[in-house]
């Protein structure tokens, strides 16, 4: 089995003040209380305009995002190449309901999408379709309800800023990746990415689309998209991930009187990722993986499954990847064993960013297991380098 416990190889990048700095947050975001809080101060904090920054910025913003730029993230990006961890600039902004906004956002996506071709530490662009329309929009088009012509005109722009992206990517030979975000608007972000699949995938996995595997229903997707892609002689690109949104979608089923489109145990979610990685690696012919997860299980059986295929570590179709400022130990040790691996580096400011953050800190909060272990091994790491000195 692959070593993923190397300390010295994990935080090699890091000095002792970074190593610090993750210490003190992973030690106050184990417990759920002060998560709360933090929640709950920074909603007020956003609705009311006040300044955040002074705390956010020093603590949870600079352990998990690059910086507010493209440019800003240049430092992180470079000091991970250098251990062949690339990066993927994520880029973060509140949900907008102005064109005009809107299409600021578009246009800084697509500076984003054009910077990826540009460096080779970074091997894919991403976004989130709801940036590029509103939600109502989506929501409404995912239910087949009928839009008003000012939402016809915001759907069609969504279509031609979604197309315009995916072109872009295509030009610059780098792949791009679709974000899954609420289950209320995935069939029409689905329907769309299929579409751009079949437009731009036929050399190679230009797009890839976002299966969150803790849906019931994703595992027939994927042998849908799978069939898709045999009687079209595409590539489909799956990047697979869990899923964020659990409680929230559960809580919405719940209210809108629908059953949950969620599995009902983590053990089911997990069944369903890892099978879906197996069937990924069966059928590597015709399906390219990005695989982003900080589950060792789920990594080992990847490992496995591309072992048992023959395949090498570093086989181009198969991508791993964590999020900036999580497990360390798993990226930088994968990246050393040779698979091609990469971390999800988010950019933009303070207020637009907080989201993202307290996604992450309530997420590392209720995995209480991994958090303790992350913790476990930074001061493991800050006591090794003590007894160096
Ligand atoms: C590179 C990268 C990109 C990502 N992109 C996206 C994205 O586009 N969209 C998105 O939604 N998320 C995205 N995520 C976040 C991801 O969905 C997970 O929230 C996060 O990675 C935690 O899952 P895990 O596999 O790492 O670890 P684990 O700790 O093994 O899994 C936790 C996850 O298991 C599931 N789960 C937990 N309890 C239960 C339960 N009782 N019943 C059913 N399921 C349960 C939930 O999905 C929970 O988030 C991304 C993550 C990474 C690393």
């Amino acid at each position: 089995m692959i070593d993923l416990d190397n300390i010295e190889v994990a935080y090699k990048i890091k000095n002792d003040r970074e190593l610090g700095n993750a210490k003190f947050l992973f030690s106050m975001i184990k417990y759920p209380f002060m998560v709360r809080s933090l929640g709950f101060m920074s909603n007020m904090a956003l609705k009311m305009r006040l300044p955040i920054s002074w705390i956010v910025k020093p603590t949870l913003y600079r352990h998990f995002v690059g910086g507010e730029t493209i440019e800003e993230c240049f430092p992180a990006m470079n000091k991970m190449i250098g251990e062949n961890v690339k990066s993927v600039l994520d880029f973060s902004i509140e949900a907008a309901e102005k064109e005009a906004e809107i299409d600021a956002t578009f246009q800084e996506l697509k500076r984003s999408v054009i910077n990826s071709g540009k460096h080779e530490a970074i091997p894919f662009s991403v976004f989130k379709p709801t940036a590029l329309t509103t939600h109502n929009v989506l929501k409404k088009v995912s239910f087949n309800e009928p839009l008003t012509s000012e939402e016809q005109t915001s759907y069609n722009n969504f279509l031609q800023r979604f197309d315009s992206l995916c072109a872009e990517a295509a030009k610059t030979g780098k792949p791009i990746m679709v974000d899954a975000e609420d289950y209320w608007f995935q069939k029409a972000i689905d329907d769309v990415t299929e579409e751009m699949m079949l437009k731009y995938n036929h050399k190679t996995a230009t797009v890839y689309t976002t299966l969150q595997m803790y849906r019931h229903d994703r595992l027939a997707y994927l042998q849908h998209l799978i069939e898709l892609a045999k009687q079209n002689n595409i590539i489909a690109g799956i990047k697979y991930v869990r899923g964020a949104y659990m409680e929230k979608e559960r809580a919405r089923a719940m209210a809108g009187g629908y059953p949950s489109p969620i599995y009902p145990t983590k053990k089911d979610t997990d069944n369903a990722f890892n099978e879906a990685l197996r069937i990924s690696v069966e059928n590597c012919d015709r399906i390219h993986v990005f695989c982003g997860t900080h589950n060792e299980e789920s990594i080992h059986a990847l490992v496995q499954y591309m072992k048992d295929k023959g395949l090498p570590n570093n086989h181009p179709a198969i991508y791993i990847a964590q999020l900036y400022g999580m497990s360390d130990n798993l990226s930088f040790n994968l990246a050393k064993a040779g698979y091609n691996v990469a971390k999800y580096l988010p950019y933009g400011k303070v207020r637009n960013v907080l989201p993202y953050l307290i996604r992450r800190a309530e997420e590392n909060s209720a995995i209480a297991g991994q958090t303790t272990r992350e913790l476990i091994m930074l001061k493991q790491e800050l006591k090794r380098r003590k007894s160096l000195k």
